[in-house]
């Protein structure tokens, strides 16, 4: 693990029902955390408010995705506000799926990530399409840092890719992980629990 805070979020993605989600939220509700680990759960939109009023307090709420700016006449689409409303803390932007398969990009993606941080949200922010990270290093560099004199404090950077239960323990030994992105794993209360204590 690095030196933040380690932070473990489950990406629910489009899955679940209102009998699988009671089930995972019981599920959850039981697990015992370990750790001082950020946890939070992101599960579809028309299953948020029944997950954020019926979750322990201990995991916060995220949802998937959110509107570039305040709510109106967008059919479809969901505000920031709205999510404050009923309790979500946190919004997924940038999932390589919503890239991929939705066609979002870069511009897009950015101006309802600096919406959502401007009305408190956190943002995960996911980055994709990049061939090898073998030669990158990321340069996070805000703006207002830039030949202010004011200096950030370091960002956390986690890690999404097929992280389950048998494979976390090794991958939050790594110094340059922060914490855990989890899809399908998240989807199972158990293992997911297991991801969230595998940072020691
Ligand atoms: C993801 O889609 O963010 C992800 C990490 O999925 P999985 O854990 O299923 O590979």
């Amino acid at each position: 693990a690095g030196s933040g805070k380690f932070f473990v979020g489950g990406n629910w993605k489009c899955n679940g029902t209102i009998d699988s989600i009671t089930k995972l939220v019981s599920d959850l509700n039981s697990a015992k955390f370990e750790n001082d680990v950020d946890v939070v759960v992101s599960p579809p939109f028309v299953y948020l408010d029944m997950v954020s009023s019926s979750l322990t307090d201990r995991i916060e709420v995220s949802a998937q995705n959110s509107w570039i700016g305040k709510g109106g006449a967008f059919t479809g689409e969901i505000s920031v506000e709205q999510l404050k409303d009923i309790g979500c803390k946190w919004v997924i932007l940038g999932h390589s799926e919503r890239r991929h398969i939705i066609g979002e990009d870069d511009q897009f993606i950015g101006k309802k990530a600096a919406y959502a941080l401007n009305e408190g949200l956190g943002v995960i922010a996911c980055i994709d399409v990049v061939p090898s990270w073998d030669n990158i290093v990321i340069a996070y560099e805000p703006v207002w840092a830039i030949g202010t004199g004011k200096v950030a404090s370091k960002t956390r950077i986690i890690y999404g890719g097929s992280v389950n239960g048998s494979n976390c323990a090794e991958l939050a030994k790594q110094a340059d992980i922060d914490g855990f992105l989890v899809g399908g794993a998240s989807l199972k209360g158990p293992e997911f629990a297991t991801i969230v204590n595998s940072v020691t």
